[in-house]
């Protein structure tokens, strides 16, 4: 057994994957920034190429900085496997198309991320795809929605924008029981919160754009195989070639080989570098987001100009105590929701605060705010918007790890503008 898996999680996050002795002693990763790489013998690349003797070939299925990145991220979740891919959508698509054929179906969570949402709702009924979508905290609907058709049930562990969040371990029973793997993705829990495999997940998805990389520098995602997905015949004929092949890691040679190959979805060796560097702090800046999330919460309560608050952290929060439970008392997440009179109010919030930048993204350490309804949700119908929780009212704050009196005070003068 490797020694390292004894470590704890603030230990892990700096030394996995980490193997200076073959980096000339450097502590950091080198970055292969290099297409190809070369082969002495025509019948070692032959066995590279079929897979069996190590190596490297070409960027696009491999790198060693990816590969640096990948045992990381797998080691952080409890996988047996990864694979880096150029974005957290990439991920996601690849890790679909790879359980999907013309036909079937999946059964997902309703409030999800939008270009996922998107995927499922837009692109996958051109190819006769079926996704079934129920609130991702009604186990039972999840039950009901599996049939003989379904191949996976999709989650995530904390719903965005919705902030709901599913009893994983509850819904991998049944997922289980239904001969159907369950699919997670923990981009806004990180494995510092949630560790879904333990919980009973087959797979693990990131965008590693967010807290993994931490620092609003690259886009990137990650497809984590926990390897005790069985695969049955009847339903998974197709994974039969792969389970003879690669057992418990058939998921994830599937999906290499497939998807993120023919799909072309590769992470530039420079993301994983600078995602690798970030990792490092992942654990202390996840403890501050958290605490910052939670004072936040409570002091936009407070504020009379503030309508709602939408944060899993506050005792009355429906998701609450299986974010207690889940969450292992380590906190409830970066991200919260709150509501204002309504657009023009919002408006005017935004365009008065000084500290907190507004821009589309989140997970980043500087305090981040959005107007989901009226940016990234604005080609949605009204319907939808409804649907998935996106209202004219509704400001998206990700909270950032600065001190948290200051970014209290910049909320708080940009609410004291709604009154002027
Ligand atoms: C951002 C995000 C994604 C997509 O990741 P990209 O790196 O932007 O492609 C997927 N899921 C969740 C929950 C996200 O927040």
């Amino acid at each position: 057994m490797n020694p390292r898996k004894s470590y704890r999680f603030h230990t892990q996050v700096i030394h996995a994957g980490q193997s200076p002795q073959d980096w000339q002693g450097a502590t950091l990763p080198p970055i292969f920034q290099t297409a190809s790489h070369l082969h002495p013998t025509a019948e070692g690349l032959s066995q590279t190429f079929a897979g069996q003797a190590p190596g490297y070939i070409y960027m696009r299925m491999t790198n060693p900085t990816n590969r640096v990145l990948e045992e990381k991220l797998s080691a952080l979740e409890g996988g047996q496997g990864a694979v880096v891919t150029s974005s957290g959508m990439a991920a996601i698509s690849n890790t679909c198309m790879a359980l999907l054929r013309a036909g079937d179906e999946l059964v997902a969570g309703a409030s999800l991320f939008l270009s996922t949402y998107l995927l499922f709702t837009n692109i996958f009924p051109r190819y006769g795809i079926t996704a079934r979508l129920v609130e991702s905290t009604d186990s039972q609907a999840i039950e009901k929605a599996i049939n003989s058709k379904t191949r996976f049930v999709y989650l995530e562990t904390i719903g965005n924008p919705k902030m709901d969040i599913p009893d994983l371990a509850r819904v991998a029973e049944i997922a289980h029981q239904r001969g159907v793997p369950l699919v997670v993705d923990n981009t806004l829990a990180t494995p510092y919160l949630c560790r879904p495999l333990e919980l009973g997940a087959d797979v693990v998805l990131h965008s590693t754009t967010k807290y993994l990389s931490g620092h609003g520098d690259v886009v990137g995602g990650v497809i984590i195989d926990g390897g005790n997905f069985p695969w049955p015949e009847e339903r998974f004929p197709d994974f039969q070639p792969f389970v003879e092949q690669k057992g418990a890691l058939a998921f994830l040679d599937k999906v290499w080989r497939e998807h993120h190959v023919s799909f072309g979805t590769t992470q530039a060796p420079m993301h994983s570098y600078l995602t690798v560097i970030g990792l490092d702090t992942l654990a202390l800046r996840m403890e501050r987001h958290v605490d910052n999330a939670l004072k936040v919460a409570r002091y936009l309560r407070g504020r009379p100009e503030v309508t709602w608050v939408n944060y899993p952290g506050l005792e009355d929060h429906p998701s609450h105590n299986v974010a207690l439970k889940q969450f292992a008392g380590r906190g409830f997440g970066g991200m919260l929701t709150f509501g204002l009179n309504d657009q023009e109010a919002c408006f005017r919030f935004i365009d008065n605060l000084r500290l907190i930048y507004h821009l589309a993204n989140l997970g980043d350490c500087k305090s981040l705010v959005i107007h989901p309804y009226s940016s990234q949700y604005i080609s949605f119908d009204e319907p939808t918007k409804q649907k998935l929780s996106i209202t004219p009212d509704m400001i998206r704050l990700s909270v950032g790890i600065e001190a948290v009196e200051d970014i209290c005070e910049d909320l708080g003068r940009a609410l004291d503008s709604l009154s002027k």
